[in-house]
């Protein structure tokens, strides 16, 4: 990569979060960006919340050409027990979005895409490069053309690219691939077969639910904070979120709610099977597709559990309910081949347990990186050196803290030691460099009513 001067043609294979952040970087650094996607355009809601790290909030500060509010301000973590005995353990402001409604964002930015969430997209800067997103468009492979002149580093890249409705195949010609195609990598697994995705022996039961059908006490108890109800091996947590089309509008928002779980592998297995088609899925039931008999049997545990008068309240409330089974994968020893022309991003390159809310930042956090990259900002060693390190001491902290909830503080202390010796690792290297560290810790302190 270092032998290629001038890269100009960039595809990005994955066009959710991560690789929308990656393309419309690359598009305002001035690169012809091509983005192929799996899916249609008219991505259906994740029913999630999108939590905003430091990296985020830097990638939102370079390349946001819209403006207008799409976050909702979270003033505090709070515990809340049974006897609604409600404990603030961290002030912490944190602003929240939903996945749909950044998604919609980002096409707005990237192509110009128009939805119901952004109807028109931001002026273009006479700056910026080519943009293009392939729908429903899947990657089947890669590889070097041995059919053109020039040594290696010189040869482009060949994307062979399927249409998932015709089924006809074509191949696509890049300087440069970044892999942003989540935790089910097509490209970290054709160069990294051995760092799959695993089950970790828990799953969440999820949905949202509209505040206007929530009742005032529990709306007053829940709604300027994170809730976490803790119980021996399970815990739930739930905050507001926007609602439909992105709405702020206080009624209009949504309660992402998510209660954990452990399962035996027989369990989870029973679990994942479809509603419809009696399908076994492999992690994920999606909305509304849970067996009835199931989901009965949640609700009867939740009651049994017992859960907080307005946790109960919520899960009850949840009309269309999925489960996700939780899985990570491990931080592989390369994010970088083929010479650097190949990068892996966001959950391709490593994928965290969500107990840390933090993998749209470590998305954000390539992202920027591989544009400064790529405009010869930073060399690739310092890239790869620095998206593993990111990816090293996050993957541990959600391990540790997935383990703590579901396992016990016992439990979890090999996975805390593991990270506290990447922190520690981080502090000295950031040091030693004149760098600030990378590990995005929150600096606890105490804000106002407005959140100040
Ligand atoms: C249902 C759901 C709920 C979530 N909830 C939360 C949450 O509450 N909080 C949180 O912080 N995070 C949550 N996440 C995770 C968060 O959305 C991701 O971490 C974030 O979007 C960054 O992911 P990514 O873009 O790297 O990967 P992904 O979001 O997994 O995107 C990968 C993309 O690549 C596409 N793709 C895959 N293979 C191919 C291929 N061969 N060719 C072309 N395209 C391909 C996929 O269709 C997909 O669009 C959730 C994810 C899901 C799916």
């Amino acid at each position: 990569m270092e032998n290629l001067k001038r890269p100009r043609k960039v595809a990005v294979v994955g066009g959710s979060l991560s690789g929308l952040m990656c393309a419309v970087s690359l598009k305002h650094a001035g690169f012809d960006v091509t983005v192929i996607e799996r899916e249609g355009n008219l991505r259906e809601s994740h029913m999630a919340g999108v939590g905003f790290g430091l990296d985020m909030v830097s990638f939102l500060h370079r390349h946001d050409r819209i403006f207008s509010p799409f976050t909702l301000r979270i003033l505090h973590m709070q515990s809340v027990p049974i006897d609604l005995d409600v404990k603030v353990f961290v002030n912490w402001r944190r602003d929240i979005t939903s996945w749909d409604a950044y998604y919609f964002r980002l096409r707005s930015m990237f192509d110009g895409f128009a939805s119901s969430y952004y109807p028109s997209s931001p002026v273009a800067s006479e700056t910026d490069g080519a943009a293009l997103f392939l729908p429903r468009k899947e990657v089947v492979d890669i590889w070097r053309n041995n059919n053109c002149e020039g040594d290696g580093d010189a040869r482009p890249l060949i994307v062979e690219v399927r249409d998932r409705d015709t089924r006809e195949v074509a191949k696509i010609q890049a300087d440069v691939v970044i892999g942003a195609d989540g935790p089910s990598s097509v490209i970290r697994s054709k160069y990294l077969p051995d760092y799959g995705r695993r089950t970790v022996g828990y799953v969440t039961w999820r949905g949202v639910i509209p505040e206007r059908d929530v009742s005032e006490a529990t709306r007053e108890l829940l709604k300027r904070s994170s809730n976490v109800h803790m119980a021996p091996c399970q815990h739930c947590i739930t905050y507001l979120i926007p609602g439909e089309n992105g709405s702020l509008e206080p009624g209009e928002r949504h309660f992402n709610f998510a209660w954990y779980t452990n399962e035996t592998p027989e369990s989870l297995s029973e679990l994942l099977v479809d509603a419809v088609d009696g399908h076994r899925h492999r992690y994920t039931v999606p909305a509304g597709r849970i067996r009835e008999s199931i989901w009965k049997a949640k609700i009867e545990d939740a009651r049994s559990a017992p859960f907080p008068e307005p946790f109960l309240e919520l899960v009850t409330k949840i009309k269309k309910p999925f489960v996700q089974a939780i899985t990570e994968t491990d931080v592989p020893p390369r994010a970088a081949f083929e010479d650097g022309r190949v990068l892996l991003v966001g959950d391709a390159l490593c994928q965290y347990r969500p107990h840390t809310a933090l993998s749209a930042t470590q998305a954000a956090f390539d992202s920027l990186l591989v544009a400064e990259h790529l405009r010869g900002a930073i060399s690739l060693a310092e890239w790869e050196e620095k998206v593993l390190r990111f990816a090293r001491l996050h993957s541990s902290q959600s391990r540790y803290w997935g383990r703590f909830y579901q396992e016990g503080a016992m439990a979890a202390l090999v996975s805390a030691c593991r990270y506290w010796w990447y922190c520690w690792v981080d502090r000295m290297k950031s040091w030693w460099r004149g760098e600030a560290p990378l590990l995005r810790t929150t600096k606890f302190r105490r804000l106002d009513e407005d959140g100040n």
